[in-house]
Parts: C-alpha cells; structure tokens; sequence
C-alpha cells in the first residue's frame, strides 16, 4: 500500500494543491509505519519521505502538547492520541530532535515516579506575519509561540493601492527577516486583511456590494505576489478570522466564542469546537450591513442605509466626534482636531480610557446598540465568550462593560451566566496570523512536503501551493 492510498484511507480525500514528493516510498503496513523517518533529518544524506502515518501522528502528537500550557505526559499523550505506547515515545523523540517540544520538568506522581513532561517549544522557530488594517499596516517578526520579536508599522493600509501596500510590505518582512540571525529563519508567512477572503486559494473577494470609491483589492493576488518575493508559505485570510483564532489559541480559551471587531468597519469572527468557522461563502459574522430600524438611515459604504456599521463602528464614531456641537462640548476632542486636523477612531477610543465624557457618551451609545444585535447571536450561539477588539482595545475596559451590561438586560441567564465579555488584545491580528500559519506548516499535508528537509526554510513546492486549505 502505498503512502497516497494511506492519505486517502486517513482522511478520505486526496492532497489537494500539493506535488506529494512521495513516489517510491512503500509504507509497511502494520503498525511499523514510518520507523525509518525517525532518525535525525539534518543528518542524513538523502532523506528519504517519511511516510505519511509517520507525519500525521507527529502532527497530531504536536498539536496536542501544545494544548496544554503546562506540559503534558507521556501517558496522556497516548490516552487522548488513541496512539501506542512505542508510537507516542517514537513520535516524541523526532518532536523532540525538531526543537518543537522540550522537557517540562516532571508531573504529579500517581504514586510510582512522577512522569516527565514535555511541552510546546514557542521558541522552536519564527514566522513572519502581516497584519494590514484599514490605514494603518503592520509587519512583524515572531516566534512561533506568538510573541512579537521586531515590528513595523506605517501609514498605508486597505484604503491604499494594494500593489504599493504589499510592495512596502515586502520591503519591510525581507528586512525583518534578517533583523535578527541570532534566530532560526522564519518558516511562513501570515497575512491578515480586513476584508472577505476566499479561504480555499486566499484569493480577496469584494467586501460588500458596491462598496466604496477607493482602489480594489478584490481579485488582487496579494498571497503570490507576497510568497514568491518572499519565497516562503504565505496564508492570507479575513482579520476578523486570525483575530478570533488568536482569541481561541488563549490559553483556558472555550471552544465557541465569537470575536467582535470594532476598528472603522465592524466585523466578527467565529470559533465552533475550537474551529474558526468560515461559512459557505466568506460571509460568515458579516454583522456590518445588517439593517436596523434605529439607524437613522444614514449612507453606508454598501450602497444601501440604515447598516449597523453606520451606527457601530470607529467611522461612525469619527463622524459622531467631529460634529461642530460635540467638538464645542469636549476640549479633549478640540485638542485633537486642532494638532491633527482629523479625529480618528483610535483618538475617540483613546478618549474613553482617558475618561471624556464626550467620548464615553459616543462609545456607550454604540455598545449599546452593539448589544442589540449580540444578544441576537449570542442567544443563537451560546458562545462561551464574547471578545471585542480592534481598534477599540484603545478605549481601555469602559466599552466591554457597557456592551455586557446593555447585552445581559436583553438575553436570559442561560445565555449570559456563562458567557464572558472581554477586550482583545491590540495585536491579535498579528498573533493569529502567526498562528495560522504556523497551524497550517504543522498539519499533516504540509508537513509531510517539508519533514525531510527538517524545516520548511527553501522548500520550493510551498512556495507554490495553490490551495491553502489543504
Ligand atoms: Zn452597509
């Protein structure tokens, strides 16, 4: 049997968007499957494919320490892997060999000798990630755990040309990658924008409707143009996706939650069993251009009036700020208009954490109309966890609390008495992006290009991958 017939038996389905190099190589079947792949890779002189058993359960056994923040046993590992006990220690020691886990010191005994732990290495290799925003982007060099190493941000995001964008983009990741040659070489790439993407290819499909005058993105090829000047795996996907997926990576994090992005437009983003879902079309937590009768009817960027974003979202905000009568009643506003000549949406939320009451009036008037169509989803969902982010993380804890407050008045206690209102973390599209990616060089289907080469560093074939869901 060989090693395809096995990927098909496994998953049901064939390797999509990936050359498999495996084509001599015969698995054994029974249960010795893939022994010859555990010797050290570096060193050896013409790595031979490990095959393809070999890389799911090494995969897996991976993933599954890496769940646990504390380390986890041997014995645990072969309880919840459903693997044998030779297959655990074989797996282990290659995990082990890659620098991905390490010893975590030693457990609780259960009476005999404590067993020894082992733990997730976040420091095991680095990534590149690309958080672009509305205005504003941001490139970084981070460990593969999620810290960010070295940063970059500049002034040009959605609202710009996409080629100068992902052109400066590149200029900046080539030289983060080599800011620091103390540290492994970064193994991808991750990309976030604000904006549907097609998950199945990364490809940038339109936002709404008739959305806005400014230069497209939609169609733009940004994952090639960015994966052949880098010449590495790139992933691109929605922000408010990698946002959700850094919240669910959290350490304690519940499986459902759903991620509320308020920055100039309103997204959301939502985990199931720990899975950010995506939806049918690329649409899934459009909450945007959901109608309200409350709206007043102003314009929206979809073409149409009345959208929850023309009365929920740091837009809205800019224009609630900038009103001659709002800027006559808070001095802290006038300052900003007259040493910027613009209120942003990051200054009305910075206002907020600095106590304005103007500000506090603006942001509790949209959380509280936030709160209206949350309590809608919520009560459907039942998430464990509701986490606001963006640009709003600015504004301190003042508008998680009104939210949570405006949204538990409005469902009942089976709803609200387990779910959590939190703020995000100001860089959770960086880390998810960096999660993703480095989620994905794990997997078993692209792991399995790159294992015998001992890193996914040069390998030509993930440079060119078409599909970035396989
Ligand atoms: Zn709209």
């Amino acid at each position: 049997m060989g090693p395809t017939a096995h990927l098909v038996d496994l998953q049901g389905r064939s390797p999509v968007g990936y050359t498999s190099r495996v084509t001599t190589h015969e698995d054994t079947p029974g249960g010795a499957a893939g022994d010859e792949a555990d010797a050290p890779m570096s060193r050896r002189r013409a790595p031979r494919p490990p095959s393809f058993v070999h890389v799911t359960q090494l995969s897996h056994l991976i993933a599954e320490a890496r769940s646990y923040s504390q380390g986890v046993a041997r014995a645990d590992l072969v309880d919840s892997l459903s693997m044998g006990r030779n297959a655990v220690d074989r797996r282990l020691r290659t995990a082990v060999e890659m620098g991905l886990l390490v010893p975590a010191g030693r457990g609780m005994s259960t009476g005999g000798r404590a067993p020894e732990m082992w733990r997730f290495n976040p420091d095991a290799a680095t990534m590149l990630a690309l958080a672009v925003s509305y205005r504003q982007s941001t490139a970084a060099l981070m460990s593969i755990g999620g810290e960010v190493l070295e940063r970059v941000t500049w002034e040009a995001g959605l609202i710009d040309d996409p080629a100068a964008v992902v052109t400066t983009a590149i200029d900046h990741l080539t030289a983060l990658r080599g800011s620091r040659p103390d540290l492994p070489a970064p193994w991808g790439l991750g990309a976030s924008l604000p904006t549907p993407v097609d998950f199945r290819d990364g490809s940038i499909v339109p936002p709404v409707a008739g959305a806005g005058s400014g230069p497209s993105w939609t169609g733009y090829p940004a994952r090639t143009r960015l994966a052949e000047a880098l010449q590495m795996s790139v992933w691109v996907d929605d922000e408010v996706n990698m946002m959700a997926l850094a919240a669910a990576s959290r350490v304690g994090a519940p499986k459902d939650l759903l991620y509320v992005r308020v920055s100039l437009g309103l997204g959301m983003g939502i985990v199931s069993s720990g899975q950010v879902h995506r939806g049918a079309g690329a649409a899934s937590g459009e909450i945007a251009h959901i109608q309200m009768s409350g709206a007043g009817g102003a314009a929206c960027r979809c073409g149409r009036r009345g959208c929850l974003e023309t009365v929920v979202s740091g837009g809205a905000m800019e224009d609630a700020a900038t009103t001659p009568q709002v800027l006559k009643t808070s001095s802290y506003l006038r300052e900003v208009m007259s040493e910027k000549d613009t209120i942003r949406d990051i200054d009305v939320f910075r206002g907020v954490a600095q106590g304005d009451r103007v500000c506090v009036r603006i942001a509790t008037e949209a959380a509280d109309r936030l709160a209206v169509v949350l309590a809608v989803v919520t009560t459907t969902y039942n998430p464990g966890e509701v986490v606001l982010g963006g640009d709003v993380t600015a504004s301190g804890q003042l508008f998680g609390q009104v939210v949570s407050q405006a949204l538990r008045r409005r469902v009942l206690p089976s709803t609200s008495e387990r779910l959590r209102i939190r703020m995000g973390h100001p860089d959770d599209a960086l880390i998810g992006a960096c999660r993703l990616a480095a989620d994905r060089l794990l997997s078993p289907h692209v792991m399995h290009v790159w294992l015998a080469q001992g890193s996914p560093v040069g390998v030509a074939e993930l440079v060119t991958h078409r599909r970035q869901d396989a």
